[in-house]
């Protein structure tokens, strides 16, 4: 329990929890996402890290929502001036005399650091490893690394599932040794021996929870249930749009799976706007006139809203809920009593469908949105909820072949290639910022025929000026379109807020959305036209291919965008096709293998330290290793309920 930790008390306990970090577990597994290294370097290194002292008080110069504090400041051997973006709330420390050490980019000829990072203090003869985590409001990367070392007595006190054996075998640094050279490096070889023992702890649990719901003969039992075919054909033929040959086979499919005695597990695969929503509204209709509840889940609460608000107007006589976290306690207990009492056939919402604790009576459908979202670990609670339910994931993330033959080894999977008809190809070109008018024509065009532009930045806020961050897109586009509604999205606003914006969007009372990737997933306008994104390098290939899924979604001409002055090669391939797959498929090739202490990968498995790419030889080791040990009863199976 986190309040067992030395000076962990409520408040430190519920900044934790905003970084979803419940247990002890999580703590120690919260890792850092980067590292700096604290070494002086002379002023003319590419970033410079440099000590000394302030030769003056700062000064503070505001502009709008932003600041700068500039400074002369002796080095020893220099005077140099220091300019901080956006940290005006250390004004009152920055005195003359103050020994600082600064972080940053040196400009010779203006005699000009431009810092974004400082320490109140000199450094130390040793070069220092300083972990970095995402932080939140209320608790710092420094408090953060300060609780775990705290926390570094109960590591031993954490479950593991990897045997003894195999860390002899692999001549492995032991738990905490590994734990406390990954959050406090000593040195480079002792944090690679322990990145190495940690990436394959943390792939032989995944590969032995997939063996688990693999092979578990509780999870083979499906539901009985018959349903006449001819009520979906009637659905079917109600719809407003005549479905995809595609489409069509997977709900068929889909549909054989329910009815048959086995149980469904099943990959619904199809890239970006190739409609698998309805297919799995069909899919939960399916279930509800068998008798069964059913669950939907999505990443985003912006997407339950969505599929909330579509699939109560495709059914308007079936009682459906939408549980998100965002809802009060008090809302939230209101649901679950409904589900208890029978009064919910379909249930939409958030993770909070499986975090809570739900009684569920009669679930017979669960179904994920965008699964490549959620960890093993949520699959494997979601699954356990009231009976053994029916499972269908969705995904728009094609996996290339080898890697889905490892991962999803226990799925079926139905796919749609086809487009609905009509839909033209997304025209994508690529800007450098010198031809940005040729861009900007091209949304001036758009917008007069009042079709929306999405606009998307890979920062809210750039402290170091460098990237077209959303508020100075907000302030440069506002100037190019100034009688059209602009607004900004991001990830750090308030849920009601974002929840109103996208709502305007759609209705097309907003004509210029500008976000960060919030909008990456599933959100469907179909009158949005243009996709632009800036500094597009940021982005990995399939992101951006997902990001212009957000276009062609009707049978209107549609544009994506790509602003980037760097790695145009690249992003070129998207220029060149439309194919998910090819795309996937090149980004896995290109995602190169990033510096030493470089930055995580996070995303597409939801892994904590693996980057699969990266990774894939240890996966394929840790895959065999989990066989070698069930076969052998060399490993205890758990029970499929217990499975965290
Ligand atoms: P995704 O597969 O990315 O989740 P969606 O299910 O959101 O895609 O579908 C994208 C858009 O296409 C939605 O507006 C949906 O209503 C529409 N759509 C789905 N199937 C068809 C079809 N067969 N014909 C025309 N439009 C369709
Ligand atoms: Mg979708």
């Amino acid at each position: 329990m986190l309040e067992d930790i030395k000076g962990v008390g409520p408040k430190v306990i519920s900044n934790l929890n905003k970084l979803g970090i419940y247990t002890i577990k999580d703590l120690i597994e919260y890792y850092p996402y980067r590292y700096e290294i604290l070494k002086r370097t002379d002023l003319n290194s590419e970033k410079v890290v440099i000590d000394g002292y302030l030769e003056e008080n700062a000064k503070i110069f505001r502009y709008g929502k932003k600041d700068r504090l500039t400074f002369r400041f002796n080095t020893g051997s220099n005077i140099i001036n220091v300019i901080i973006f956006n940290r005006g709330f250390l004004k009152g420390k920055l005195l003359i005399g103050i020994k600082l050490t600064l972080i940053g980019k040196y400009d010779i000829i203006k005699n000009t650091l431009v810092a974004s990072d400082l320490r109140f203090s000199l450094l130390p003869e040793k070069t220092i490893i300083e972990p970095i985590y995402h932080e939140t409001k209320g608790i710092t990367s420094k408090q953060i690394n300060n609780i775990i070392v705290s926390s570094y007595n109960y590591v031993d006190k954490v479950d593991s599932v990897l045997p003894d054996y195999l860390v002899d075998k692999y001549k492995f640094l032991d738990k905490y040794t590994s734990i406390k050279e990954i959050h406090n490096p000593t040195s480079t070889s002792n944090y690679n021996s322990s990145l190495n023992r940690l990436k394959f702890e943390e792939l032989y649990e995944f590969m032995y929870k997939i063996n688990i719901l693999k092979n578990n003969k509780k999870l083979q039992i499906g539901l009985k249930r018959s349903v006449d075919y001819k009520k979906i054909e009637e659905v079917i033929n109600n719809l407003p749009f005549k479905l995809t040959g595609d489409q069509i086979k997977a709900i068929k499919e889909i549909y054989t799976d329910l009815i048959s005695p086995k149980r469904m597990n099943r990959l619904l695969e199809g890239d970006v706007g190739s409609g698998k929503t309805i297919v799995s509204f069909i899919a939960l209709y399916i279930n509800y006139l068998s008798g069964y509840e059913g669950a939907l889940m999505a990443p985003t609460e912006i997407l339950a809203v969505q599929h909330y608000n579509n699939i109560t107007k495709l059914f308007p006589n079936l009682k459906v809920s939408l549980l998100t976290g965002k809802l009060t306690v008090k809302e939230k207990k209101e649901i679950y009593k409904k589900i208890e009492n029978k009064e919910v056939d379909i249930i939409i919402g958030t993770s909070a469908l499986i975090q809570d604790n739900i009684k569920y009576n009669n679930l017979g459908l669960v179904i994920t949105d965008e699964q490549h979202r959620f960890g093993v670990n949520q699959r494997a609670t979601l699954k356990n909820k009231g009976i053994t339910p029916d499972v269908l994931y969705m995904s728009a993330t094609p996996i290339p072949r080898t890697y889905a033959l490892v991962l999803y080894g226990d799925m079926d999977v139905s796919i749609i290639k086809e487009k609905p008809s009509g839909r033209i190809d997304v025209k994508t070109s690529l800007y450098d910022m010198k031809h940005i008018k040729d861009a900007l024509i091209v949304m001036y065009k758009e917008l007069k025929n009042n079709h929306q532009v999405y606009v998307v930045s890979p920062i809210i806020e750039d402290d170091e000026n460098e990237l077209m961050d959303v508020y100075r897109l907000e302030e440069e586009l506002g100037k190019a379109f100034k009688d059209k509604n602009i607004k900004v999205l991001h990830g750090k606003m308030k849920n009601d807020e974002k929840e109103k914006i996208m709502n305007d969007f759609k209705n097309n009372k907003i004509n210029i959305l500008i976000s960060t990737t919030v909008i990456e997933v599933g959100v469907d306008v179909p009158n949005a036209t243009v996709m632009a994104i800036f500094d597009a390098y940021k982005f990995g290939l399939s992101t951006l291919h997902q990001l212009r899924g957000r276009v062609g979604r009707s049978n209107l001409e549609s544009y994506c965008l790509l602003i980037s002055d760097k790695e145009s090669k690249r992003l070129d391939i998207l220029t060149k096709t439309n194919d998910g797959y090819k795309i996937s498929e090149e980004d896995f090739k290109l995602r190169g293998s990033g510096d030493l202490l470089g930055i995580r990968q996070s995303g597409d498995m939801s892994f904590k330290l693996v980057n699969l790419e990266r990774d894939y030889n240890i996966l394929l080791k840790a895959k065999e290793e989990v066989e070698y040990s069930l076969n052998n009863n060399l490993i205890d199976i758990i029970d499929i309920d217990n499975l965290a």
